[in-house]
């Protein structure tokens, strides 16, 4: 069987995302594939106030973020018409949990943005080249331009 059967998207929850999860949209409806969608939790994103950023230290407010991020990773799901059993969000390294994500849901073609980097912060290291080289199959990776106009990209067709 050389066409793909299920893909795994890998979304940040950038502007940029959308670039991404576009071109895995058409590509599975091209293969006929399944697709999931992954986002990893591995920072909690911190409200910005007058007086700089204050870190919550109440489960409450933890509740709330981590609210946000589900409703995110629905929203990208209720767009694509893809069931949030196909949703994964969870805690940890990005790459670690793609990687081992894939693998147990026998995915066959994982879907990343690359930025693309250069000198330093290539040695440093990226969530798609680390995917890239440790994934056991395919890897995408999809070049994130700068600027993108991301509504142009998402008008219906
Ligand atoms: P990076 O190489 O770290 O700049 O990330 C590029 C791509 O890696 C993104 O476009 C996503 O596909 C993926 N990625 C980065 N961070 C995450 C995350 N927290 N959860 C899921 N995918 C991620």
């Amino acid at each position: 069987m050389t066409d793909y059967q299920h893909m795994l998207l890998a979304v940040e929850f950038s502007e940029q995302d959308q670039f991404v999860t576009l071109k895995a949209e058409r590509l599975a409806t091209l293969f006929n594939a399944k697709l999931s969608i992954i986002h990893v939790l591995d920072n909690i994103p911190m409200p910005d106030t007058a007086y700089g950023t204050i870190i919550p230290l109440d489960t409450d407010t933890m509740n709330e973020l981590l609210e946000g991020e589900k409703k995110k990773l629905l929203n990208i799901g209720d767009q694509l018409g893809i069931h949030s059993d196909s949703l994964k969000l969870v805690w940890g390294k990005p790459e670690v949990e793609i990687i081992r994500i894939a693998s147990q849901e026998s995915v066959d073609l994982v879907i990343v943005g690359s930025h693309g980097r250069h000198g330093l912060a290539l040695l440093l290291g990226s969530t798609a080249s680390g995917v890239l080289h440790h994934a056991q199959c395919d890897v995408l990776a999809i070049r994130l331009e700068d600027g993108w106009a991301g509504s142009a990209m998402l008008a219906p067709a």
